[in-house]
């Protein structure tokens, strides 16, 4: 079985090992862009390797260590990312979690010194990425310097950490962000109907199917807040009900992450 799944004739999808974080590759001419290239090395020289054509652009979607591994290697493309992302990866913070991360998930990593980002974008934004147009939105909540990007000639949709098949809402930012979030995406998906809409981690879907996730992940996240509103009962937690996404042991810590941060944020008691 193959690891790379051609979605459409010019979008290839390359799923990582490791939480299935994925790498989308577009094709146009004579270049390629990939978006969140890694994780691994012999992933990252798989996917590049593929075909003669560069590597001439990559948009990254965050800035967590996960999204980030591969920008060292590819040294001669154009990084395109949210201003927030762009900081992380110029202070050294996104250096600094990948050393940690990938130490402990045993992924080496290489090329550090190389990490880099040469066109930030303040989302909501047109933006050009080599021969393709895009428009980026900010996708708050999982981390406070998300883009939501749409290729329009393509009819993708890539959206980073957010409507993942495989875990639940993981606000590490916010909350009440991630709702917003979930209505800016329920919004484009409705208007726009991409054919494809590539997520962080896990296969990507159809609209109807994004759709679907969307309504059960703001269903939560609007209890969640709702929670913390009425005073946050610590010892209620466990009846907000939590979307299935395969019963993976982070669902049970973010959703413990979420209903603390939502309390922190409305002043509540903040459950043990
Ligand atoms: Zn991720």
């Amino acid at each position: 079985m193959p690891r790379a799944v051609s979605l459409t004739p010019t979008a290839t999808w390359w799923p990582s090992t490791l939480y299935q974080t994925t790498t989308l590759e577009l094709r146009r001419g004579t270049e390629r862009l990939l978006v969140d290239p890694g994780i691994s090395p012999w992933e990252i020289d798989e996917v590049v390797l593929a075909a003669a054509d560069p590597v001439t652009q990559v948009l990254v979607t965050h800035a967590d260590w996960d999204h980030v591994m591969g920008l060292g290697v590819l040294a001669d493309a154009q990084v395109t990312a949210s201003a927030g992302a762009a900081e992380r990866i110029r202070s050294g913070d996104a250096r600094a979690s990948i050393e940690k991360e990938s130490v402990e998930a045993y992924v080496p990593y290489v090329a550090l010194d190389a990490l880099h980002c040469d066109q930030q974008v303040d989302p909501p934004a047109e933006v050009t990425l080599g021969p393709w147009s895009a428009v980026c939105r900010a996708g708050r909540g999982h981390t406070d310097d998300g883009l939501l990007t749409l290729f329009p000639e393509e009819r993708v949709l890539v959206i980073g950490d957010y409507l993942s098949e495989l875990e639940i809402p993981f606000a590490h930012s916010s909350v009440a962000d991630y709702g917003q979030t979930l209505h800016t995406l329920i919004g484009v998906i409705e208007r726009e109907r991409p054919e494809f809409v590539v997520v962080g981690h896990g296969p990507p879907h159809t609209s109807d199917r994004a759709l679907q996730i969307a309504d059960e992940d703001l269903d939560y996240v609007e209890a969640v807040l709702a929670f913390a509103q009425a005073g946050c009962p610590a010892d209620q937690a466990e009846r907000i009900a939590v979307p299935f996404r395969g019963g993976g042991p982070y669902d049970r810590v973010a959703h413990g992450a979420n209903v603390k941060l939502a309390c922190e944020a409305a002043g509540a008691p903040v459950p043990a």
